[in-house]
C-alpha cells in the first residue's frame, strides 16, 4: 500500500501531513500526487470527502517552494477557483495547515466582503491564491490582480461552477492565464459539458477517477421515512430526541424553509442555526463554528450553502425534503462519510416528492429501506400543538413569478430572475439543473398523472417559492 513516504513530498509537508494525523494517502491522493509533482495536467473525477483537496494542495506547495521564486505585486503563483466562499476558506485553511513548515503566502478573495484588505494581500503578490470566480474578476478589472505569472491553476467541482452559472467567468478567467500552466479539473461528475470545458483547459491530462457515486452511497446506512408534508416538523423532533444523533446536517430545499425548520428546532429545545445564501458571511461562519464546535447539534442548510463544507463528524444527515436533482441526494448524505467513516442518513419523503425518491432510487442504483409513518396519531397530535402559523404550508411570494419549476414548483436557493452569475461565489442555485422524474432536465412545470395535489388538497404549485 502507498505511505505519504513514497509520493516524493518535501519533507515539511510529511512533517504537516503526519500531524494532520492522515496516516495513509487517500487513493485520489495516491494517484494524483506523483504525475502533479512532476508538472503534469490532471483530470481528477471526484467529489468531496474524497481528499481531493490535499490531492492538489500537496504537489502544488512541494513544486512551489522548488521553484522558490517571489510573488510580483498583484500576482499569484497558484490559483485555485471554488465555487462557495466556504469552500474557498476551507481550501485556504487547508494549505496554511499543509504549508505551515514553508514560508509560502495564502490568501482567499470571495464576495460578501470588503475589497479592501483583499486588495492589500494582493498588492504584495501572494503565492496561493484560492477565488471564487465574480469576485477574481472584479480584481482583475480593477487592476488589483494579474493572473499572466500564473503557475499552475486548479478549477476546483467544475460541475458545481457551471451549476452556478460560472461558465462565463471561467472562460474569461482562463483567458487571462498564460498559455504555459500547469492546469488541474476537479468534478463529482462528468457529462459531456463538463468534459468539453476540460478539454479547454488541459493540456494531455492524467486521468484520476474515484469513488463513483454509488460506493459511497453504499457505505451510509439510509432511510425513508414516508410522511404527511405537514408533519415532517413533529416527526423531526422526535428523530432529534435520539441521543445517537450527536451531530445532524439538516437539508431542506428552499432557504425560507431552512429558517422555518430551524426556527422549529429551537422551539422544540433542539439548538439549530441555519446557513444559506441569504445569511450574511459572518453569520453564516459563526453557525458554522458553532457547529464545529459542538455548541450547535443541528445545522439546517440548503444544497448550496452546504456544498463542500468540511465538518468531521456527521453523525446523521436529515432530508427534511428530498433534492430534486439527484446527484444532490449523493453530495448531501455524502457529509456523513467523510473519509472513510460511516454514517446514517434519513429522508423524509411526502407524497409529492415520490418522483424525487424513485429518481435518486434510480441514479443510486440501490433501494433505500423505508418506514410508513403516514396516518401516525402522535405525529398527527404533535403537528396539532405546534405554535400557530407554523404549521401551515408555505404560500407564495409575489415576486415568484409564477413560473414553478420541477414538480411542486419548488425552486432552490437563489434561483431568481434572469441569468448570470453572483460575484460572491455559490449564491446562485442548481440552474438549470431542474429535471423530470426519470433523469430529464426541465424548466418546465411538470405533473405526474392527476397527483399534482398535496395531500391538503393544495396545488403543488403553491408551495414554496424563492425568498
Ligand atoms: P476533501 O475531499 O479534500 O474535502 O477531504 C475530506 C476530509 O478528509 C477532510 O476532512 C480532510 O482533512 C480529510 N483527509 C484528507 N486526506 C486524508 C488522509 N490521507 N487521511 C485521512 N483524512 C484525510
Amino acid at each position: 500500500m502507498t505511505s505519504f513516504n513514497d509520493l516524493g513530498l518535501n519533507p515539511a509537508l510529511l512533517t504537516a501531513v503526519t500531524a494532520g494525523k492522515y496516516t495513509q494517502p487517500t487513493p485520489i491522493q495516491a494517484q494524483a500526487i506523483p504525475p502533479v509533482i512532476e508538472g503534469r495536467d490532471l483530470l481528477g473525477i471526484a467529489q468531496t470527502g474524497t481528499g481531493k483537496t490535499a490531492a492538489f494542495a500537496l504537489p502544488i506547495l512541494h513544486r512551489l517552494a522548488a521553484a522558490n521564486r517571489r510573488p510580483a505585486p498583484k500576482t499569484c503563483r497558484a490559483l485555485v477557483l471554488s465555487p462557495t466562499r466556504e469552500l474557498a476558506s476551507q481550501i485556504a485553511e487547508k494549505f496554511r495547515a499543509y504549508g505551515r513548515d514553508m514560508k509560502l503566502s495564502v490568501a482567499v478573495v470571495f464576495g460578501g466582503v470588503g475589497m479592501n484588505p483583499q486588495v492589500q494581500a494582493l498588492g504584495r503578490g501572494v503565492d496561493v491564491l484560492v477565488a471564487t470566480p465574480g469576485r477574481l474578476i472584479d480584481h482583475m478589472q480593477q487592476g488589483t490582480l494579474r493572473l499572466d505569472a500564473v503557475e499552475t491553476v486548479v478549477l476546483d467541482e467544475a460541475d458545481q461552477m457551471l451549476d452556478l452559472g460560472f461558465v462565463h467567468a471561467i472562460k474569461r478567467i482562463s483567458q487571462a492565464l498564460p498559455k504555459q500552466r500547469q492546469s488541474l479539473f476537479f468534478s463529482a461528475t462528468m457529462p459531456q459539458n463538463i468534459a468539453q470545458l476540460a478539454a479547454g483547459f488541459l493540456k494531455d491530462p492524467v486521468r484520476v477517477e474515484v469513488t463513483p457515486a454509488a460506493t459511497t452511497v453504499e457505505r451510509i446506512d439510509q432511510n425513508v421515512i414516508f410522511v404527511e408534508a405537514e408533519r415532517k416538523r413533529a416527526l423531526l423532533l422526535e428523530i432529534m430526541a435520539n441521543p445517537d444523533i450527536t451531530r445532524a446536517l439538516v437539508f431542506t430545499r428552499t432557504k425560507h424553509g431552512a429558517d422555518k425548520v430551524a426556527r422549529h428546532l429551537g422551539t422544540g429545545n433542539v439548538p439549530a442555526a441555519a446557513i444559506h445564501g441569504n445569511k450574511s458571511q459572518s453569520q453564516r461562519e459563526r453557525a458554522l463554528a458553532d457547529f464545529k464546535a459542538g455548541r450547535i447539534r443541528v445545522l439546517v442548510a440548503t444544497d448550496i450553502a452546504a456544498r463542500g463544507i468540511d465538518v468531521t463528524g456527521v453523525s446523521h444527515v436529515v432530508n427534511f425534503e428530498l433534492p430534486n436533482v439527484p446527484e444532490s441526494y449523493v453530495h448531501r448524505i455524502g457529509r456523513t462519510a467523510r473519509a472513510g467513516k460511516d454514517g446514517m442518513a434519513i429522508s423524509l419523503c411526502s407524497q409529492d416528492e415520490r418522483a424525487y425518491l424513485r429518481d435518486i432510487e434510480k441514479v443510486t442504483r440501490q433501494r433505500i429501506p423505508s418506514t410508513d409513518r403516514r396516518g401516525d396519531e402522535k405525529l398527527a397530535a404533535a403537528t396539532a400543538a405546534e405554535p400557530r402559523g407554523e404549521n401551515r404550508p408555505q404560500q407564495q411570494r409575489p415576486h415568484g413569478h409564477g413560473q414553478h419549476r420541477g414538480h411542486g414548483g419548488h425552486r432552490s436557493e437563489g434561483q431568481r430572475h434572469g441569468s448570470g452569475a453572483r460575484s460572491e461565489g455559490g449564491q446562485r442555485s442548481e440552474g438549470g439543473q431542474n429535471r423530470k422524474p426519470g433523469g430529464q432536465r426541465s424548466g418546465k412545470p411538470h405533473r405526474q398523472g392527476g397527483q399534482n395535489r398535496t395531500p391538503q388538497g393544495q396545488n403543488r404549485s403553491q408551495h414554496g417559492s424563492i425568498h
